[in-house]
């Protein structure tokens, strides 16, 4: 059917209590620009849904013959779909070392001691100095820090 110079869709519906534009869909070729415009308007208009949606919202005054390929185009570009639809990324993990995975090995056989400091410390009215020790278990990932009240070695005797 040709109506106001466009081409439209005949169908069945002639005698329906409906709009022209809604029973005569105009044409739009599927690989024009306009059909592309369409499209993204329609899958903004319908707030982002997908190829059901905007099916639904664009027959309603156009007909756009093999729209699938488009729709699935149009919306795998849509900056804000791809926003909300990414997949949360996952941190790779590194193989764990061998001293790691010994359990027969002693606790405190593979361990790093560093002391530090001294740190200014306010105790009452008074500035104290305090050291740290470090421990730097192999089995364990994350390191231990021991408070020394002042520098002393340990020793047996
Ligand atoms: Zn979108």
């Amino acid at each position: 059917m040709l109506m106001d110079d466009f081409i439209t869709v005949g169908g069945r519906l002639r005698r329906a209590a409906l709009p022209e534009e809604k029973k005569h869909q105009v044409f739009v070729p599927k690989r024009s620009e306009v059909a592309k415009l369409l499209v993204l308007e329609a899958h903004k208009s319908v707030g982002h849904m997908g190829r059901g949606a905007i099916l639904m919202d664009l027959w309603q005054r156009y007909w756009v013959l093999g729209i699938g390929a488009l729709i699935k185009n149009v919306v795998s570009k849509c900056v804000v779909c791809r926003r909300y639809n990414t997949k949360a990324s996952h941190q790779k993990m590194a193989t764990l070392p061998t001293e790691r995975l010994m359990s027969d090995k002693p606790v405190f056989d593979n361990t790093g001691l560093d002391m530090f400091g001294p740190f200014e410390i306010k105790q009452g009215r008074s500035m104290v100095k305090r050291y740290g020790l470090l421990f730097n278990f192999a089995w364990l990932q994350e390191p231990y820090i021991w408070r020394l009240f002042r520098q002393q070695t340990l020793t047996n005797a």
